[in-house]
């Protein structure tokens, strides 16, 4: 698992997941820091059209048109269905790039809509949007990705080992096993936070989190790290991941943070700090 990206509240916000090879939002300098890795990128999903998460997109997608890599990929674009902003915004960017050399496709989606990634017998993969709370005019997504894995079926999950595998060998491994879809990770786009049913079965959680002090928040459409710490608290999560940190916290961020990594145990805990690339 490989995660990039770079993040500064009001400035830009990328973030890109590479083995799935999704880019989620495209704040500017996505190209430039991402250099000829933008030839990697397969779908883009942008969470809302906020200037600061999709100003990047035309120089990406000039970029990708114009400089040394393989343009015989699609580009897919999925953006929340009905957002004014980014359907003008990519209507701009078609048409001043009317000489495209590589396929642009554009898909509004739908709140609770799934787009398959992959799908074979072994290996199923899809991302899903939902809605979250941010600004009042902004129609805001976050994306879960879900992977389709087998566990043993409720009934038999209290047999020995050694009976589990004499029922596997008469009726085959089908007949103990189900399939379930696992939330492997989920990224919350600009919101107010998050709600527990959302996050407490992913595996890793890529919260926005622009105060790191309640007191500077006046409006209800951003999360804070006190209450993204109470959220996770006896959840599956185990890599907790913020980003989208005010610049106003830059000098003292480390030490703010530190002081919450006691709190959530188990849970790894990560931040992208402003003005740095953040790997993982
Ligand atoms: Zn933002
Ligand atoms: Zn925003």
């Amino acid at each position: 698992m490989n995660i990039v990206g770079y993040s500064k509240a009001l400035y830009t916000t990328w973030i890109y997941y590479s083995p799935e090879r999704i880019l989620f939002d495209a704040g500017e300098c996505v190209s430039t820091l991402m250099n000829n890795k933008v030839y990697a990128i397969k779908h883009i999903f942008l969470s809302h059209g906020h200037v600061d998460h999709i100003s990047g997109l035309w120089s990406l997608i000039n970029t990708r048109n114009n400089a040394m890599g393989d343009r015989g990929k699609d580009l897919n674009i999925y953006y929340p269905k009905g957002n004014k902003g980014i359907e003008e915004y990519l209507n701009f960017i078609r048409k001043v790039n009317s000489d495209l050399r590589f396929n642009l496709k554009v898909f509004p989606i739908e709140d609770g809509e799934e787009i398959i990634l992959r799908n074979s017998n072994q290996n199923k993969k899809f991302v899903k949007a939902f809605k979250v709370k941010h600004t009042q005019s902004e129609k805001s997504f976050g994306y879960h990705i879900f992977e389709e894995r087998k566990r043993l079926k409720e009934e038999f999950r209290n047999l020995s080992q050694e009976d589990i595998t004499k029922l596997a060998r008469t009726y085959g491994s089908d007949y103990i096993t189900e399939k379930y879809n696992s939330k492997i990770l989920t990224f919350s786009g600009d919101t107010y936070l998050l709600n527990k049913t959302e996050v407490e079965d992913t595996e890793i959680l890529i919260h926005e989190c622009t105060f790191l002090n309640k007191e500077d928040r006046k409006y209800e459409n951003h999360a804070t790290i006190e209450d993204i710490v109470e959220l996770v608290k006896g959840t599956k999560v185990k890599k907790l991941i913020l980003y989208h940190i005010s610049g106003r916290y830059s000098r003292k961020i480390d030490k703010i943070i530190s002081e919450y990594k006691n709190e959530i145990g188990e849970i790894e805990l990560y931040y992208v700090k402003p003005d740095k690339i953040f790997k993982l």
